[in-house]
């Protein structure tokens, strides 16, 4: 596929899920909100199953991700993308970052990294143990990117200006597994780029992976996509919806169900009689009426009850 500049268009935008498990109104929140972003601007829009971390995927949950995204009317441009297929190209770009050696090894466990301390935000921040070399009679087990004092910010076109000083919230984090698997935050980069993605709209329960992968990106001299962070949908604990969440699959044989709800939850307003009309009637109306201004703000919001 040419990059979107080159074709004349210049909106790529794309939907990315991890294939732990069915797909549920969280994930069914970000694939509506890519995917009306992008076609409201005349853009495209990719499908990408983000497999890189193959411990952690489901057998059988890509194959269904997909059938229920075909069966809510959903049309993708190109062939869906596999990370685990892709992995030359993150291998490619480690050597890059090996080689101005912008990453080093590491010989700390996970549990030696949560003892020693917690970044502002509560979660473990590395506190650059190996960076200057790996400790007497100790392995390398994993690879981390350095990272430089001082904040990485980014415009959100619905958060707002976004900041986080990584060293000292985050700490130089992992870009080579110790179980040999790339991690998420090198592979999105990589693959957004080579897949000429312009922008990115996603959950924002990942707006505290973005600096990491703006640092990556600038390491790798690679272009910076445009972000949205939409609010993402917790159940009524507070709680993400995720397989571990118990959250409901979506059932396919309610696809108006489901895309009302989504569209309800993103903010744009369904008129009440949408929901009985045929799918291409709504996706019609969707991608017609679609109004970034009216997104609601939060970084979470409540899923809708039943979902
Ligand atoms: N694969 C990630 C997820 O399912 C999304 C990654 C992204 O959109 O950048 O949470």
């Amino acid at each position: 596929m040419t990059p979107a500049d080159s074709s004349g268009l210049n909106y790529r935008g794309r939907f990315a899920p991890s294939p732990t498990g069915a797909l549920h109104f969280g994930s069914l929140v970000a694939a509506v909100g890519s995917y009306l972003d992008a076609r409201a601007a005349g853009g495209e829009w990719l499908l990408r199953i983000e497999d890189v971390d193959e411990p952690r995927t489901a057998v059988g949950a890509a194959d269904s991700i997909l059938r229920t995204l075909e069966r809510l009317g959903f049309v993708w441009d190109g062939e869906v993308a596999y990370q685990s297929r892709r992995k030359a190209l993150y291998r490619a770009a480690f050597e890059r970052l090996r080689l101005s050696a912008a990453v080093f090894p590491c010989a700390c466990t996970r549990r030696e990294v949560a003892d020693s301390g917690l970044g502002t935000d509560g979660a473990p921040r590395y506190p650059g143990t190996c960076r200057d070399g790996l400790p007497p009679a100790r392995a390398a087990r994993a690879w981390r990117l350095k990272v430089e004092p001082g904040r990485v910010c980014f415009e959100d076109a619905l958060q707002g200006r976004i900041c986080q000083d990584l060293a000292a919230e985050v700490g130089d984090f992992v870009v080579l597994r110790a179980d040999g698997f790339f991690a998420y935050q090198l592979a999105v980069v990589v693959d957004d780029a080579e897949q000429g993605v312009t922008h990115i709209v996603r959950g924002a329960d990942l707006i505290d992976s973005t600096p990491r992968q703006i640092c990556l990106q600038r390491q790798l001299s690679l272009p910076a996509p445009s972000y949205l962070h939409l609010p993402a949908a917790v159940n009524a604990a507070g709680e993400k919806l995720s397989k571990q969440t118990r959250a409901r699959p979506i059932d396919e044989c309610r696809p108006q169900a489901a895309l009302m709800a989504a569209l309800e939850f993103l903010g744009q307003a369904p008129p009440d009689g949408l929901g009985e009309a045929g799918l291409d009637e709504l996706w019609c109306w969707a991608a017609g009426h679609w109004q970034r201004k009216h997104l609601p703000r939060c970084r979470i919001a409540p899923a809708p009850a039943g979902w």
